[in-house]
């Protein structure tokens, strides 16, 4: 991370914490919710398959930079399917990196090419070894990691949720996240039980020992993205939400924290573990500061 970038979160994080503030820091945009998959958990793809103007995404962007929002996601669907005129979503990362955002990362399901060097992260969803993996998302699993092989640069993050078909292969992936040269780390979430996909959901037993697992993984040394100081919240649900560090743009409609806070009694469910580690932080939890300065500065 530059040093400019660490001052003015820095800055950010100690004028929330003391001033108890709610301005957000984070902030996501949906560049489209088509997608060429179709996961067994998903909840929010190829709904309209509306692939949303640049000029829209442009004014998403600056409203957020005028917000404060200094940290930035390009989502979707399948964000590599946004493609407007000739613009394509590296265009995106470079005009947001232009405009002032001082991290600017990309989530995708990596079955296409992931040339954008200009990211700060590339998170990559991989949920499981081949055989899980590829029950949960289809036959994807290969060209993934071939893809992540072939990558030009080494900003990647995979991304695992967590269910109960794939709970046990946490190792598996952070062993697999280790052997790629241009993988920099792995970020677990739980299942967040949308309506429809409450079967893949962990219990609370279920979740401890995941979060047991990861931790020793931590200390083992695997390069995990997780703040381990959040875990206990994490297993209860006990952190406060929504989080109002996080907003969420689509086709110029906001949401604090997530889309997913339209949805009755989901957020005493939620598996994102982002949302709860930067909850936690901006409340003024000592120790998931001092962790998130740790993992941050290591992984960024
Ligand atoms: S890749 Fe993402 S958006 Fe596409 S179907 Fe899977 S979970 Fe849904
Ligand atoms: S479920 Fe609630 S707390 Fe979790 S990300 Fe969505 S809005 Fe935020």
């Amino acid at each position: 991370m530059k040093p400019r970038t660490f001052l003015e979160l820095a800055y950010f994080g100690i004028k929330t914490v003391i001033l108890r503030r709610q301005e957000p820091l984070m902030g996501s945009i949906i560049l489209t919710d088509r997608c060429n998959l179709s996961c067994r958990h998903c909840a929010v793809g190829n709904i309209t398959s509306v692939i949303y103007p640049y000029i829209q995404i442009k004014a998403d962007m600056e409203k957020m930079y005028s917000d404060g929002i200094r940290i930035l996601f390009l989502y979707g669907g399948e964000p590599f399917l946004w493609q407007v005129h000739g613009i394509t979503l590296r265009d995106l990362v470079i005009e947001a990196k232009r405009m002032g955002f001082l991290l600017v990362n990309i989530v995708t399901n990596g079955t296409f090419r992931l040339d954008v060097p200009e990211a700060d992260l590339i998170m990559v969803s991989l949920d499981g070894g081949r055989e899980n993996h590829n029950y949960i998302r289809g036959d994807t699993y290969d060209t993934i990691l071939e893809n992540i092989t072939d990558s030009i640069s080494d900003n990647i993050c995979l991304y695992m949720a967590i269910n109960n078909i794939n709970k046990r292969d946490i190792e598996t992936v952070c062993q697999t996240a280790k052997s790629l040269p241009n993988v920099k780390a792995i970020s677990f979430n739980f299942h967040t039980p949308y309506p429809g996909t409450e079967g893949l959901m962990l219990t609370r037993e279920e979740r401890k020992d995941c979060c047991d697992q990861i931790e020793g993984l931590i200390g083992e040394g695997y390069p995990i993205f997780n703040l381990r100081s959040a875990f206990p919240y994490i297993i209860d649900n006990s952190f406060r939400t929504p989080c109002h560090q996080c907003i969420v743009m689509e086709n110029g409609k906001m949401w604090t924290c997530g889309r997913c806070i339209e949805i009755p009694n989901l957020c005493s469910q939620c598996g994102f573990f982002f949302a709860a580690e930067f909850s936690l932080v901006f409340s003024g939890h000592v120790s998931v500061i001092f962790d998130m300065l740790r993992t941050y500065l290591r992984y960024l």
